[in-house]
């Protein structure tokens, strides 16, 4: 089998693979072509791809000569059109946004295995996750930059500073990386969640869990949170007025997968908080915690920072390549013989969970639901 790693477009900066992974995946008999240029963003020049056993081409030859494509965003659809019927694409997807991308590639006979419908129970090849934890940690720092205070207490000859108030929404992967990040930098950390399973995890990274009674669990959800009914909201909305208008910080990063991200910071809540404090709403891209939020645009009103950026994993184009492509090894491994040819195993409940289309079939069942595919 031959994989092909192609350069992202746009303003992406990471890349699917790095050289350290070019070799793990060479070892298992597999070979590698790398676009001219394709780690450029991520401070990795071709060189690095050639002494880890890759060769270096054209993209034209890399999509023409390779059965499994790499990308970390869909391919481009003027890319799709020189892609042959049997050939493997693997990327992060999104169906819910990409549709119509995926009927094209469906249509074309292509196999597309969706990295971001893995299932989570696999967190070796949850990209989703490292994106996650790398997304929590960037949010702090983001937050930190902008906000007028020290997050430490300091305690100087020129007086006592008291420890900023940081408010968590959302306690999965990456509200428990931004916990750990404004712990270590001072902070006093409040997290609130609807789940009471994360409530000795919070507490053991040293934060304070608050929560509102009566929140709808359901423990087939995979460990992830369901829909709130109307009146658990409205209480959870006051609460966190209340909590968030004592903060210098609120990070947001509550989703519900496949769905609107829940609102949970009204505009009167922004109203209420202190002149300076800053909120970084990490669920941007899916509506927004905050009513406020714009997607990928920073604003500012009643002198709170609202931060709605969606891509804070490109700014991290190096470590977020590795953990991307250690993620995509791990995937590799499970799809491939011991010769290293490939095998698609539809029984194995973690790939048929990943290939949102194969043989001009969709197969994921949460590739469907999303597109509302019977
Ligand atoms: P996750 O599913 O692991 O965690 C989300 C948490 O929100 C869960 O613990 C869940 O119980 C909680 N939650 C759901 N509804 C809630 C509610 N009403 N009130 C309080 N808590 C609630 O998700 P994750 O992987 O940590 O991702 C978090 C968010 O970060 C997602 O929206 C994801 O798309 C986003 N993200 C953003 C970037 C970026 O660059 N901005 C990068 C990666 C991920």
């Amino acid at each position: 089998m031959i994989i092909g790693i192609l350069k992202d477009s746009g303003a992406e900066r990471r890349v699917a693979l790095l050289p350290a992974e070019v070799a793990a995946v060479r070892k298992t008999g597999i070979d590698v072509l790398t676009e001219k240029g394709a780690g450029e963003k991520a401070f990795t020049g071709d060189d690095a791809y050639l002494s880890a056993g890759a060769l270096v081409r054209e993209r034209s030859e890399v999509i023409s000569e390779s059965s499994v494509l790499l990308t970390v965003n869909t391919l481009p659809e003027t890319d799709l059109d020189l892609c042959s019927e049997g050939q493997v694409i693997c990327s992060v997807v999104n169906p819910a946004e990409n549709g119509a991308w995926l009927e094209k590639a469906r249509i074309k006979g292509l196999t597309v295995l969706a990295l971001d419908l893995v299932p989570r129970i696999t967190r070796a090849m949850d990209v989703l996750s490292s994106m996650a934890t790398v997304a929590g940690y960037k949010a702090v720092l983001a937050a930190a930059s902008v906000l007028p205070k020290f997050f430490p207490m300091f305690m100087s000859a020129a007086g006592t500073i008291k420890p900023s108030k940081v408010l968590i929404l959302g306690a999965g992967v990456a509200g428990l990386q931004a916990l750990a990040v404004a712990r270590k930098l001072g902070a006093v950390v409040e997290v609130f969640d609807v789940r009471s399973a994360v409530r000795e995890e919070v507490k053991s990274l040293g934060g304070k869990f608050i929560e509102v009674e009566g929140a709808t669990e359901d423990k087939s959800a995979g460990g992830y949170a369901v829909e709130q009914t109307e009146e658990y909201r409205r209480k959870q909305q006051e609460l966190i007025q209340k909590c968030a208008s004592a903060s210098d910080v609120v990070i947001a990063t509550a989703q519900i997968p496949g769905r609107r991200a829940p609102l949970l910071i009204l505009k009167e809540t922004v109203m209420a908080m202190k002149p300076g404090s800053v909120i970084v709403d990490l669920a941007a891209s899916t509506g927004g915690n905050c009513e406020l939020t714009e997607n990928d645009r920073t604003i500012v009103v009643n002198g709170v920072t609202i931060i709605g950026k969606s891509d804070f994993p490109s700014e991290m184009p190096a470590d977020a390549s590795k953990m991307f492509g250690s993620n995509i090894v791990n995937l590799l491994k499970i799809i491939t013989e011991k010769d290293g040819s490939l095998n698609l195993n539809m029984e194995d409940e973690i790939i048929a969970g990943t290939t949102a289309v194969h043989k001009k079939e969709y197969i994921s069942q949460r590739a469907k639901q999303m597109l509302g595919i019977k």
